[in-house]
């Protein structure tokens, strides 16, 4: 068994490595449980200037770090030189909130001094998604290791260099070895890690399926999980929304990184009043992409990245369209070496249909038409996910209220929705629990500890 590198663009096979055995995955728990501690006790100041440090090794390599994303999963450069900066900005927010996030927090009670202390919990292992394969890691290990914890990540598959690169960057930055180690195992090794006493919990951002298998094992052995997973994200058109912003960010939404993204816009829901302008306009915008090589500037669409991924996604396709959906364009896969696939409307997609219930992680949109404010709220929660939501409207305050009642962790009034080191970020349904980034992102992997003094 070994790790494959493929560039998803061409086809050609860039790297491959070994998948450990028992005995490399050994040392490398023994240097994280040996690092910990010493980790934990070093004062907030050096490990504060550590996360600084790693946050200039990303801005002084950005464009290595981003041709080797673009090479490896296939995303736009531009893209992937925004990934890198985000990583750098998450890395510097840690470092300049992070004491305070870890601060010991005074509440009265009847003890003569009572307080909330937080501590890190210890080795906590990252098993990690390759859409934003930088990112997704960053925004878990900057507030973990922050906080005193240590983290070992186990990353997708097919982006092995990328793995390797993120232990670079904390090697790099001056970070203990122990801190953060990247191991080169497979889906099926996951299971006796996370099950070896001396890891204390385990993150995961991933499929439904990859998030129930985790947690099983973790809760067997009574461990703290955090899941990120699917989304099926609905935007809420309603008939007095700004119809040239929503179609110019609907396309931003469901289009950046191929479609492969948690929280693109994934379901557009429109009121009937404005669905044919709607679709229309949204038509004109998604035939103007144009897909290519993603590191060249005048590429607006990457490919996916790995072929099994684009027939899953295509197969999705031809079954809802064999059950009723109208193809309104692309709805297929592009010819040539590469895993590209056709920028895509599907438009009347109802229950029944894969495209309704399923997650369609790819450039595909699916429309869905309501009747008004009540029905479109109606089937933006007719979902099993619940992770974002974008509502449309000119008027505010209705915007407002119809995000307080989208059933997910993050719901924006004209903007599309993303992750902001500022803000917390995580799903609820089966998009899974806990979240990332923010104060509540770092309390994930600590021991919110009373103690109570007489
Ligand atoms: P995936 O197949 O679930 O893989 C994610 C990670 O889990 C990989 O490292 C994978 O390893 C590992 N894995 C898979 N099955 C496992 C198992 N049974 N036990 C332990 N580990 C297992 O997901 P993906 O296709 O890479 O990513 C796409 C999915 O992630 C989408 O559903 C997307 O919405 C979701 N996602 C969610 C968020 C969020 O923040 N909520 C963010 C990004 C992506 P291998 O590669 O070795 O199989």
């Amino acid at each position: 068994m070994s790790f494959c590198s493929r560039n998803p663009a061409t086809g050609e096979v860039l790297a491959e490595y070994d998948t450990w055995d028992p005995v490399r995955i050994e040392q490398a728990l023994a240097t994280a449980t040996e690092t910990q501690p010493a980790w934990a006790a070093r004062p907030f100041a050096e490990r504060r200037a550590l996360l600084a440090r790693a946050a200039a090794v990303l801005r002084e390599r950005r464009e290595h770090y981003a041709r080797l994303v673009t090479s490896e999963m296939g995303k736009l450069y531009r893209e992937a030189l925004g990934e890198v900066d985000k990583c750098a900005l998450a890395c510097d927010y840690y470092a300049e909130h992070g004491e305070r996030f870890m601060a010991d927090e005074a509440i009265e009670s009847d003890a003569g001094k009572s307080f909330v202390a937080y501590q890190p919990l210890g080795v906590v292992l990252a098993v990690m998604p390759w859409n934003f394969p930088l990112w997704q890691v960053i925004r878990f290990a900057a507030p973990a290791l922050m906080a005193g914890n240590v983290g070992l990540l186990k990353h997708a598959s097919n982006v092995p260099q990328c793995a390797l690169a993120l232990e670079e960057v904390f090697r790099e930055a001056g970070f203990p070895a122990g801190c953060f180690q990247t191991l080169m195992i497979s889906a099926s090794q996951v299971e006796g890690v996370l099950r070896d006493p001396r890891v204390a919990a385990a993150t995961l951002t991933g499929s439904e399926p990859a998030g129930r298998s985790v947690a099983a094992v973790a809760g067997s052995e009574i461990k703290k999980t955090v899941l990120e997973l699917g989304g099926s994200d609905a935007f809420v058109v309603l008939e007095d929304a700004d119809l040239h912003w929503a179609v110019e960010q609907a396309v931003t939404s469901r289009f950046l990184n191929a479609g492969q993204s948690c929280i693109a816009a994934k379901r557009f829901i429109v009121v009937d009043a404005v669905a044919e302008a709607f679709v229309a306009a949204f038509r004109r915008g998604v035939e103007a992409l144009r897909p290519g090589d993603p590191l060249d500037e005048a590429t607006t669409l990457a490919p996916l990245a790995r072929r099994d991924l684009r027939d899953e996604l295509h197969e999705q396709v031809t079954e809802s369209i064999a059950a009723g959906a109208v193809a309104v364009t692309g709805c297929g896969p592009l010819a040539g070496e590469g895993s590209f696939y056709q920028p895509s409307i599907l438009d009347h997609v109802a229950p029944g249909m894969p495209a309704y219930g399923e997650e369609l992680f790819g450039p595909v949109a699916i429309v869905m038409r309501a009747r008004d404010e009540e029905d479109a709220v109606r089937l933006a929660n007719d979902s099993r996910f619940g992770l974002g939501g974008s509502v449309w409207t000119r008027d505010a305050a209705r915007g407002e209220r119809v995000a307080r009642r989208l059933e997910c962790g993050c719901a924006f009034v004209n903007g599309l929705v993303k992750s902001d080191p500022r803000l917390p970020f995580g799903g609820v349904k089966a998009s899974g629990y806990g979240r990332e980034l923010s104060r509540h992102g770092m309390h994930e992997f600590v021991n919110a500890k009373t103690i109570w003094i007489r």
